[in-house]
């Protein structure tokens, strides 16, 4: 066990509103925060909360050691870093969670096989470096389907619909590996949220039935309608496994597509999630404030709801411009990420209201 009691600093790679949330979190609990993210300083909004920033690169391993000394603990809110690289900061700080899920997590076929080993269910899918890895993809597994970048794809961006097979071979591919994975028919999308400590032992946070519109999580509602909450004590299993497999210290995500069949496993996130944001007011411990207990080494919060439940919207682009009608409403928890610029599809902040 490394504790690291109230004083410590922790690090956190990356620069966005995740790690904002979690400096929140561990300001609430007595910690520092120091942000190490490439943009300069006035860009991130992590900084905005946090006690120090160094601006630097994910690949920078002097300045990652540098960083690192300064620290007690080092996590990350942003999991496309490289994960060789982070090997500086170990003579000088804990890393939670460990690279090794970074490395799983980052590219789509790694995820995918490393959860298929675990008995987990994707999307049938095929690895594809070319016009005619596409075609042949198309061919076995069928169009309708997704092509997806192996790495960098966020909120729906690195992908293209694949209708026809007619679509694919019209397409100008992007010269990044990539993925082909067939359409999942849903009748829903749910996340597992788990928090790991470094004893091992594991929390779930109620599941949340996402929506997503464009590619990007528009809503999270607590608890989930039955039909998918009959498939989380599966969903939980594998995640289990995941974490369990990757020695995993921290917040952990896993997302599903709820089928006819049972779950499908759609991607992880090792790091806190969008569709935990809830949790902020909706259950004892957030996930922002057990992250930073279980890389600390301290007890875990409780992760039960407070309420009945709890919706939790996603402004993104213009809709926080609606900040004043939020605010006139007395029940809204409104979020604001601090964001200077406002952006088609950018998340800006969110809203959550509780179910009484
Ligand atoms: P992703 O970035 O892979 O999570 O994709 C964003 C969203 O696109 C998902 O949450 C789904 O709504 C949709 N999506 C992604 N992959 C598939 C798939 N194979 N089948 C159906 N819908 C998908």
């Amino acid at each position: 066990m490394k504790t690291f009691g109230p004083g410590a600093t922790i690090g956190i790679l990356g620069g966005g509103q995740l790690g904002r949330m979690m400096a929140l979190a561990a300001a609430q609990l007595g910690y520092c925060a120091h942000v190490y993210a490439p943009e300069p300083r006035a860009e991130s909004v992590a900084a905005q909360v946090s006690a120090a920033y160094t601006q630097g690169t994910y690949d920078d391993e002097a300045a990652l050691a540098a960083f690192a000394a300064q620290v007690a603990v080092v996590t990350y809110e942003f999991e496309n870093v490289a994960a060789a690289p982070l090997a500086a900061i170990l003579p000088h700080a804990a890393l939670f969670p460990p690279a090794r899920a970074l490395e799983v997590a980052q590219d789509r076929v790694n995820e995918k096989s490393f959860v298929e080993t675990l008995g987990g269910r994707p999307a049938p899918w095929m690895q594809v470096d070319g016009a005619e890895d596409l075609a042949r993809a198309v061919a076995t597994i069928g169009a309708p389907g997704i092509l997806k970048t192996r790495r960098d794809g966020y909120d729906g961006k690195g992908q293209w619909r694949i209708m026809t097979p007619a679509d694919a071979a019209g397409l100008d591919l992007p010269a990044v590996p990539l993925i082909y994975e067939g359409f999942v028919e849903f009748f829903g999308e749910f996340s597992v949220i788990l928090v790991r400590a470094q004893d091992g032992s594991v929390q779930f946070w109620d599941s949340a039935r996402n929506e997503h519109e464009d590619g990007i999580l528009a809503r999270s509602t607590v608890p989930a309608p039955a039909e998918i909450a009959a498939q989380v004590p599966a969903a939980r299993a594998l995640a289990k496994q995941v974490a369990a497999a990757l020695d995993y210290v921290g917040v952990l995500t896993l997302e599903f597509f709820a089928t006819q069949d049972g779950p499908v496993f759609n991607e992880m996130a090792p790091r806190v999630h969008n569709s935990g944001h809830w949790s902020i007011e909706g259950a004892i411990a957030s996930q922002f404030e057990n992250h930073v207990r279980a890389i600390l080494g301290l007890p875990l919060g409780s992760t039960e709801l407070v309420t009945q439940g709890a919706v939790m919207d996603n402004l993104i682009g213009e809709a926080a411009d609606a900040w004043p009608q939020l605010l006139a409403d007395p029940a809204n928890h409104l979020h604001l990420y601090g964001k200077a610029e406002t952006r088609p599809g950018r998340k800006m902040g969110h809203v959550t209201r509780l179910v009484k």
